[in-house]
């Protein structure tokens, strides 16, 4: 990476249009038409007399066509019958043309597995646990559907509006309401649904000022939430569709309650569609999926959970914690950006992002103690290519889309296997191939255990200091992995 002798500070002016990150990027799908292909020869010896589903149109797919389809994507799914996933856009009568002209300027070629699953099953008004990596596009599974099924409800008028949105989608941050909120109304737009998002660090009086004018899609913190509806700034009427999304976030960052809160005090009087999405299912989530989704359907996609094949993961054993500096300086000089460096603390943040711009790189932070405003500037800051490195703390973890980056440092690692995965997950999205490099020293004994199943099930080199570790041949008390990431040293609301 070059290093750039300017000392100046960079403002923040520009546009959404100066971002040059590729938003629209296609997600790869030759891994699995690879696979598909050699599936098909293997087939074609078996049952000389059958097509492979590629060769058939969307009619003649029998239920064993389906049943392949869905292995060929890495598709299961649980709870009963469901509609057969989508093939393609088009090949379907399913979506409205509003759809269709949001996904054509959005220029996504084809669903993703899960969108492929996820939205026929969510548009027959079924309940959904969709349980699919980060950067797999949840999103889109669940704003498609909400959006088909809102435009069947009486037009938003001013009237109505008094009884609250239709739709009502629960983030565990600020950032991601924000980015779900830019997301959805790709989509929204197309059929003059408006949708706000509420969140924390925007003063109630303008919030209030903002969704007084009625919203059929509202995008939320739980905290905040609920400040609103104590505060009667919002109610929830006729709210027929909810999505938890990044579900296992919101509990390790102990919103459960919020979560248990909000969704029994929703009125009983109208019919709900719930959705959950979520990169991991740990108890917390499978006992809200129990609770208040109805006879729910499960789709899960690829290895839930666990960090994708596609990144390199490696983990460096660091004697002394004053090491970790040349170490970061070593991998930045050799790194094309943008790289993610996430470190446990707030105030370590800003030591090491203090001592990478010093040692000349293009570098910004982010973290909890930061104004929303300022979080906000360094984020696009760094996704449109001003600066090439980013400091952050779990605050930049997960949900949010950044594309391109090549590499993630883990100056120190999470106390849970949970935050070091959604971590890793910043890089290799979108079908691409990534780094994640990690300093491991003899004090972050709370992951080794996890940390080297994790090397050993992807495959990747497990260091010798860790492979010999008492920690790592036991798995640590329960009750510590329960801890928010980042060891509870952030807090949201
Ligand atoms: P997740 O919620 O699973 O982490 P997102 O919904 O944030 O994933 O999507 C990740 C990225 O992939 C986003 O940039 C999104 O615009 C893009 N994306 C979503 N669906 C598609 C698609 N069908 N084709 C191409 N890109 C897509
Ligand atoms: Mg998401």
């Amino acid at each position: 990476m070059q290093r750039t002798n300017e000392k100046t500070k960079i403002s923040f002016e520009w546009d959404e249009k100066d971002d040059t990150t590729d938003k629209n990027s296609i997600i790869s799908s030759s891994h699995s038409t690879v696979k598909n292909n050699q599936k098909k020869k293997i087939r074609k010896d078996k049952i000389e007399d059958e097509r492979n589903w590629t060769e058939k149109s969307v009619n003649e797919m029998t239920d064993r066509d389906w049943r392949i389809f869905r292995e060929d994507f890495d598709i299961v799914v649980k709870g009963g019958r469901v509609p057969p996933p989508l093939r393609s856009w088009d090949e379907t009568t399913l979506l409205p043309l509003e759809i269709i002209n949001a996904i054509t300027d959005l220029k996504f070629k084809e669903p993703t597995a899960v969108q492929k699953q996820c939205i026929p099953i969510a548009m027959n008004g079924i309940d959904l646990v969709g349980l699919a990596e980060t950067g797999s596009g949840k999103t889109a599974s669940y704003i498609i559907p909400m959006c088909c099924q809102i435009a069947k409800l009486p037009r938003m008028n001013d009237e109505i509006a008094k009884d609250g949105p239709y739709g009502l989608i629960l983030v565990p941050t600020r950032e991601l309401a924000e980015q779900i909120e830019r997301e959805a109304t790709k989509y929204a737009r197309q059929f003059e649904f408006r949708v706000q998002a509420i969140i924390g660090g925007v003063s109630i009086e303008k919030q209030s000022r903002l969704i007084r004018g009625g919203c059929e899609i509202l995008v939320a913190t739980p905290g905040r939430l609920i400040d609103c509806l104590n505060n009667s700034i919002v109610v929830l009427n006729q709210c027929h569709f909810i999505v938890l999304d990044e579900a296992d976030k919101m509990i390790e960052m102990n919103f459960e309650k919020d979560v248990n809160t909000i969704l029994e005090n929703m009125p009983t009087h109208i019919q709900r569609q719930t959705m959950l999405f979520s990169a991991t299912m740990p108890p917390e989530v499978e006992n809200i999926a129990m609770k208040y989704l109805k006879k729910r359907v499960t789709v899960a996609v690829g290895e839930v959970g666990r960090a994708v094949e596609r990144i390199e993961q490696e983990v460096m054993w660091i004697k002394h914690e004053n090491a970790k500096r040349d170490k970061l300086l070593e991998l930045l000089y050799d790194a094309d950006p943008p790289v993610i460096v996430f470190c446990n603390l707030k105030k370590e943040v800003d030591a090491i992002a203090k001592f990478v711009s010093n040692a000349g790189f293009r570098s910004t932070s982010i973290h909890g103690n930061k104004s929303q405003e300022a979080r906000n500037s360094a984020l696009e800051a760094f996704k449109s290519g001003k600066f090439d490195v980013i400091v952050a703390t779990d605050v930049l973890g997960r949900g949010i889309d950044i594309s391109g980056v090549t590499l993630v440092v883990n100056y120190s690692l999470p106390k849970t296997i949970s935050a070091y995965t959604h971590r890793i997950g910043r890089t290799g999205r979108a079908g691409r191939t990534g780094r994640a490099v990690s300093f491991l020293t003899k004090d972050d004994t709370e992951i080794m255990y996890d940390l080297k199943k994790m090397l050993e099930s992807t495959k990747n080199t497990v260091p010798e200091e860790l492979a010999q570790h008492p920690s790592a041949a036991q798995k640590p008390d329960k009750k510590k992995s329960d801890q928010p990431i980042g060891g509870g040293q952030e807090s949201e609301e």
